[in-house]
């Protein structure tokens, strides 16, 4: 297998017809606990991955940035004095908004050259392990760093969120970027989302011999639209009517209250956040006092929040996390947004196979679509290669 480092400097010089400068690359992520927590104002327990998007890049004499990308076949330019979110769409939405989204955060857009920039990636797209978030980070510490501008990781981790929220329109927060960009080997990234302070937290996993496994169920989901959009609604109903200004401000003590001026579904929407913030604080602690093999109980709990209460599960979700768990996984959940994408199981390595045999039986069984499994370690951020 060809290193992805030599495919991407390949690809840049056969779309522009010389060589880069650098490489930049930033992987994606798994968020081991927290889910629709994070535009909340809550607690995100995230890991990037040791699947990465790969940039390759060079200045140009004028002002145009371009970029291709062995996922699509066209290529797409734009003029830097052109950018702006309502002019990008498609794919190049999300490196091309980066670049308008840096001008956002201070750079001066008139005075930086323009650049080419060919994009390769390991990360699967919409299996719930944000490649977009990989490609969008990748292309801001690449940017960063040819434009000189200085900014730290906490500030590049803005920069690609705003580029999902405004180029690309998907209301997503701030967790994957953060992953993406503070991410260290062998550690989560513990995220509050309210004051953007994060701190690394040692996973032992390794230590263990514990594996995450990721069973890519291959079912779509869309975040622009539907769903996740009306589930974060529901949030700031809630919270409103509450009167606080996010769930965040909400604690479980609180929830007897709720219930009684919430509706059923506004209610259950709302203790999903709730409950799931204070099971990201208990993972910290268990993995701090009692180690890796302690958590699977808050894993298991957080997929029956998501299932029963936020609604944001299907059945093929569902039946990864049920064969994971019967066949000797320490816990389990579905991972990402929601309605699709992937699940995650932490489980011993001797054990994956068993697993990954066992669930592959359970959706032939079901008449589902073959999922794909693999194993992911944590890694480290975004940074130049
Ligand atoms: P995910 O869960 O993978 O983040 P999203 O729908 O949020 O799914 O983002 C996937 C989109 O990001 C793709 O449809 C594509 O537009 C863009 N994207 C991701 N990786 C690449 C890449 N390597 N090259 C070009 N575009 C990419
Ligand atoms: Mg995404």
């Amino acid at each position: 297998m060809t290193d992805i480092r030599d495919d991407v400097v390949a690809g840049f010089e056969s779309a522009y017809g010389r060589g880069p400068v650098g490489i930049w690359s930033a992987p994606g992520r798994v968020n081991l606990i927290g889910e629709h927590t994070d535009y909340n104002e809550g607690f995100v327990l995230p890991f990037a991955i040791n699947r990465r998007t790969v940039v390759a890049l060079g200045p140009r004499d004028d002002t145009l940035v371009r970029v291709a990308s062995e996922y699509a076949d066209e290529l797409a330019e734009i003029a830097l004095d052109q950018l702006a979110p309502e002019r990008l769409r498609d794919w190049s939405a999300y490196p091309l908004g980066v670049a308008w989204a840096l001008g956002q955060f201070g750079a001066d857009l008139a005075a930086v050259p323009g650049v080419d920039i060919y994009i390769e990636s390991t990360v699967p797209v919409g299996a719930g392990l944000s490649s977009s978030a990989a490609i969008e980070s990748a292309v801001a510490v690449a940017l960063n760093d040819v434009w000189q501008l200085g900014l730290d990781p906490q500030t590049l981790a803005r920069v690609g969120q705003l580029a999902e929220n405004k180029a690309v329109g998907a209301p997503t927060g701030i967790m994957d970027q953060s992953a993406a960009l503070l991410g260290r080997r062998d550690h989560a990234v513990f995220l509050d989302c309210r004051s953007l302070e994060s701190e690394l937290v040692d996973l032992g996993f390794a230590r263990a011999g514990l594996e995450v496994l990721i069973i890519d169920t291959g079912v779509a989901h869309d975040h622009a639209t539907g769903g996740y959009a009306e589930r974060r609604a529901s949030c700031e109903a809630g919270a409103r009517t509450l009167g606080v200004e996010s769930l965040r401000d909400v604690g479980i003590d609180d929830l007897a209250r709720a219930r009684e001026v919430l509706d059923d579904v506004t209610f259950r929407r709302v203790r999903h956040v709730v409950t799931e913030n204070q099971r990201v604080l208990d993972t910290v602690r268990v993995l701090r006092s009692q180690g890796p093999t302690a958590i699977g109980e808050l894993l298991d709990a957080s997929h029956v929040s998501m299932r029963d209460d936020f609604e944001i599960s299907v059945p093929e979700l569902d039946l990864a996390v049920e064969t994971a768990q019967a066949n000797g996984a320490i816990g389990a959940r579905m991972t990402g947004g929601g309605f699709g994408g992937a699940a995650i199981a932490l489980v011993p390595s001797e054990g994956v196979s068993r697993i990954q045999v066992a669930i592959d039986g359970a959706f032939a069984e079901h008449g589902f679509g073959q999922p794909t499994t693999f194993t992911v370690t944590a890694a480290d951020g975004a940074g130049r290669d």
